[in-house]
C-alpha cells in the first residue's frame, strides 16, 4: 500500500487489550500514528485496578505493557474520558479509525430478592476499592463476621482471599493505606463461597485455587456431600488437564482436617442463590437451593433450601461491559456489537472505522494473555481496511495532526496525562513504597494523581 500520510488510529483504553492492539498495529506494514486514550490518570487498566495486590506475578505484566507504552512511537493520552472530554464525533473528526478496548469493569446483575439490601455488594466494586481505584469511595463497610461470596471463578477467589487474609500478610503489597486500615478493622471469621454446580464445573484455575490453601491462619473447608460427578463432569475432566487438576485439589481438601485457624473459607458447591435475607434493610442471611447435576454438567434445583447466617453478600458472578454513547451495544452479552472485531450496527452491517478488542469485544472471560490473540484478529481486519479508511477519510491533514487533538483537549481544560507525566507519578509511588520497604504505595484520589503527574503537587 502506498501511503501519503500515516493512518491515524485512536485506541480507547490503556489496559492489556489496548496496549497489545497498539503493539501489534505498530509492527504491521501500515504506517500508523497511534494515540491510546485512557479515562484514568494511570495506564494498565485491569492489571493496575483489577489484579489482586497479592498477585505480584500477574502484576509483572505491567513491565511488558510499559515497554510498549514507553517506547516512544505510541502516544498515551490519559485522564481523558470519552463522552465528556472527547465525543464520538471528535474521535471521528480526528482519527481514521477507533479501536475500543474499554474492558468490562462492572458487575453482572443478579436478579434475586434482597439483592439491593444494605450489605449486598458487587465483587467488581470491592476489587476497585482494594486496588485503590480513584473513582470509588475511600472506605468500605467491613463489619460482617460471616460473609457469602457467590460464584466460583477467580474473582470469587480474589474476593474471599482478600476478605479472609490477615492484613500483616498483605502489608508487603501495594495496597493503599486506606485499604490497609479498612481491612485491619474487619471482624470477619467465616467466608462462605458458593458454586451452583459440581467440582468439575468450577471456573477456578489450578494455581489460584492451590494458593487459597496456603493463606496463613486461614482454613479452607470443603463439604464431601457437594462432590457430585455426572457424565458431563467425567468428560470435562478427560478433556481438560486444568479441570482435572482443580478437581484433584478440591478432592484432596476433603481429606484435610482444619488446623484451628482463626478464619475460615468454606467452599460450598451444588447450591444456587435464591434470596438474600434481610432485617431492617440489612443483610442477615442467604437462602441457597440445593442443586443436582443434569448429566451434562448443568444443574437443576431440587427445591430443598438451606439458610446461612451472613451479614454481607458479594456477587462474583462475572463482569459486564459498559455501553459507550454512539457505539452499537449488545445488551444481552454486555459487549460492543461486533463481528470478530468489526463493530456492527443493529442490522449486522459493518460500521466503517470502528473496531473492538479484548473483554468489550468477546466478554469478560479468559486470562490476560488471551487478549493478544483477540488483538491479532482485530488488527488484522483494520490492516486490511487501511486503504479504504484512508481513501474515505473526510478530515484534512491539519485536523488529523496529533497536535490538533491535544490542542482541543487543552482548550477544554482537560488535564491530559502523557507517558512522561505518568513516569513522574510512577516514581512518586515507588518512592512512597521504598520508604516503607514496599515496591509501591498507590496514590488513590484522582486529583492527587494528576497533580503529582503534572508537577503541581
Ligand atoms: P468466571 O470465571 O466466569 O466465574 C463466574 C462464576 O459465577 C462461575 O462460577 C459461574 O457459575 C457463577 N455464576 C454466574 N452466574 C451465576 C448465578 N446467576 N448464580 C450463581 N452463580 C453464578 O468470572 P470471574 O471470576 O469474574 O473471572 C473473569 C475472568 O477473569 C476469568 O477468565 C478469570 O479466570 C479471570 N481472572 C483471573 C484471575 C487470576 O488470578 N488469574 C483473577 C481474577 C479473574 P456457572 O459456571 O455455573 O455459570
Amino acid at each position: 500500500m502506498t501511503q501519503t500520510r500515516p493512518l491515524r488510529v485512536a485506541i480507547i483504553g490503556a489496559g492489556p487489550a489496548g496496549t497489545y492492539a497498539a503493539d501489534i498495529l505498530s509492527k504491521s506494514d501500515v504506517n500508523v500514528s497511534i494515540d491510546i486514550i485512557e479515562r484514568l490518570p494511570a495506564p494498565f487498566g485491569l492489571v493496575r485496578y483489577g489484579v489482586a495486590p497479592d498477585h505480584p506475578r500477574i502484576k509483572q505484566i505491567i513491565v511488558a505493557l510499559a515497554n510498549v507504552l514507553g517506547r516512544g512511537d505510541i502516544r498515551l493520552l490519559a485522564n481523558v474520558n470519552i463522552g465528556t472530554d472527547l465525543t464520538m464525533q471528535d474521535l471521528r473528526d480526528h482519527y481514521d479509525a477507533v479501536i475500543f478496548a474499554t474492558g468490562a469493569f462492572k458487575d453482572a446483575d443478579l436478579d434475586i430478592p434482597g439483592i439491593d439490601l444494605d450489605g449486598s455488594y458487587g465483587a467488581a466494586d470491592f476489587v476497585s476499592w482494594f486496588d485503590g481505584h480513584p473513582d470509588v469511595p475511600r472506605t468500605w463497610p467491613l463489619n460482617a463476621t460471616e460473609v457469602a461470596v457467590l460464584g466460583v471463578g477467580n474473582v470469587a477467589l480474589d474476593v474471599s482471599r482478600i476478605l479472609a487474609k490477615h492484613v500483616k500478610d498483605l502489608e508487603p503489597t501495594e495496597i493503599p493505606d486506606n485499604v490497609k486500615e479498612g481491612l485491619l478493622a474487619s471482624p470477619v471469621t467465616d467466608v462462605h463461597v458458593f458454586g451452583r454446580r459440581g467440582p468439575a464445573q468450577v471456573k477456578f484455575t489450578p494455581l489460584e485455587l492451590r494458593e487459597l490453601g496456603q493463606v496463613p491462619d486461614v482454613d479452607v473447608i470443603v463439604y464431601p456431600e457437594d462432590y457430585e460427578f455426572d457424565e458431563g463432569s467425567e468428560r470435562a475432566m478427560e478433556e481438560s488437564k486444568q479441570t482435572k487438576q482443580v478437581v484433584k485439589t478440591l478432592v484432596d481438601w476433603t481429606l484435610k482436617e482444619p488446623t484451628g485457624a482463626s478464619r475460615r473459607i468454606h467452599l460450598h458447591l451444588m447450591q444456587s442463590p435464591q434470596e438474600i435475607l434481610g432485617e431492617d434493610g440489612k443483610v442477615v442471611g442467604i437462602r441457597m437451593e440445593r442443586m443436582e447435576l443434569d448429566g451434562n454438567g448443568g444443574a437443576k434445583g431440587t427445591g430443598e433450601t438451606i439458610d446461612y447466617p451472613v451479614q454481607a453478600v458479594y456477587r462474583a458472578i462475572g463482569y459486564w461491559g459498559t455501553e459507550i454513547d454512539g457505539v452499537p451495544y449488545d445488551d444481552r452479552k454486555g459487549v460492543i456489537a461486533n463481528d470478530g472485531g468489526h463493530v456492527v450496527d443493529a442490522e449486522g452491517a459493518i460500521v466503517p472505522g470502528l473496531y473492538a478488542t479484548g473483554w468489550i469485544k468477546r466478554g469478560p472471560v479468559g486470562l490476560i494473555g488471551h487478549t493478544k490473540s483477540d488483538a491479532m484478529e482485530t488488527i488484522g481486519m483494520l490492516v486490511e481496511d487501511a486503504e479504504s479508511l484512508m481513501a474515505n477519510s473526510v478530515a484534512g491533514a491539519e485536523q488529523l495532526s496529533p497536535d490538533n487533538v491535544l490542542r482541543l483537549l487543552r482548550s477544554r481544560d482537560v488535564d491530559v496525562v502523557q507517558w512522561h507525566d505518568w513516569e513522574v507519578l510512577d516514581a512518586h509511588e515507588r518512592a512512597l513504597g521504598e520508604a516503607q520497604g514496599r515496591e509501591r504505595v498507590k496514590v488513590v484520589p484522582r486529583d492527587e494523581m494528576t497533580d503529582i503527574a503534572l508537577g503541581r503537587a
